[in-house]
């Protein structure tokens, strides 16, 4: 069965074929693969009803014989209220994550670390091909450094410090891309999905 994923990002796309065959699903289409331009406008108030309107919108479009998936994520910062939360990719209106990055160490300048506590979330919204839709999530706890560490990863990876065995006080930019997604909110929503979908076929 297919299934079509909201998203062109390749390192996204792979993640889930390589998971999803798993469960037998073979072949994850982007929508680039699926010939679909699906860009709804992402209004919703949390992450769950914004993954939710990506996934609806695409389900619309892709019809009764295909699968669709669809996430979205951020950062929650507790001494900013949960900011940026649902708004992490426009932080601030700035363009670059070097930016934004630096915009949440200013805003975090002076607190110390047992109030920097953060966490990435990821959730999930999947829509089986007779329309049953499955919404799961994952979180990833740490902390906000006091500078950006590390070469790896994208967005607010430098900023955000890992503090579980193994990888103790380390910032998710200096964990290796195959580590990372041993632990990562995304592989703790994509882990919920799995059992969600082996409960079904068994
Ligand atoms: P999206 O859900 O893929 O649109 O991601 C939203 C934004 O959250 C990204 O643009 C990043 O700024 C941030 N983000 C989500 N996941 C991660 C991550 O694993 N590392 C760093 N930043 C992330």
């Amino acid at each position: 069965m297919n299934i079509i994923i909201a998203s062109n990002n390749q390192g996204k796309i792979s993640e889930y074929s390589q998971l999803l065959a798993t469960v037998g699903f073979s072949r994850v289409l982007s929508l680039e693969q699926a010939g679909i331009n699906c860009v709804p406008e992402e209004n919703g108030s949390s992450f769950e009803q914004n993954a939710v309107i990506k996934a609806r919108a695409l389900k619309e479009l892709c019809g009764a014989d295909h699968a669709v998936i669809a996430d979205d994520s951020g950062l929650e910062i507790d001494a900013l209220g949960g900011q940026p939360g649902i708004y992490s990719a426009r932080f601030g209106g700035l363009k670059s994550d070097f930016d934004r990055n630096a915009l949440v160490l200013q805003k975090l300048e002076g607190v110390p670390k047992n109030e920097r506590g953060a966490r990435f979330v990821c959730v999930i919204c999947f829509i089986l091909p007779d329309g049953e839709e499955i919404t799961v999530r994952g979180e990833c706890d740490g902390y906000i450094g006091f500078e950006p560490l590390g070469d790896n990863g994208f967005g607010y990876d430098p900023i955000f410090m890992y503090n579980q065995a193994p990888f103790c006080e380390r910032s998710f930019a200096q964990i290796n891309a195959a580590d990372k997604n041993k632990i990562s909110h995304r592989a703790k929503a994509l882990d919920a999905l799995l059992c969600e979908l082996k409960m079904r076929r068994s």
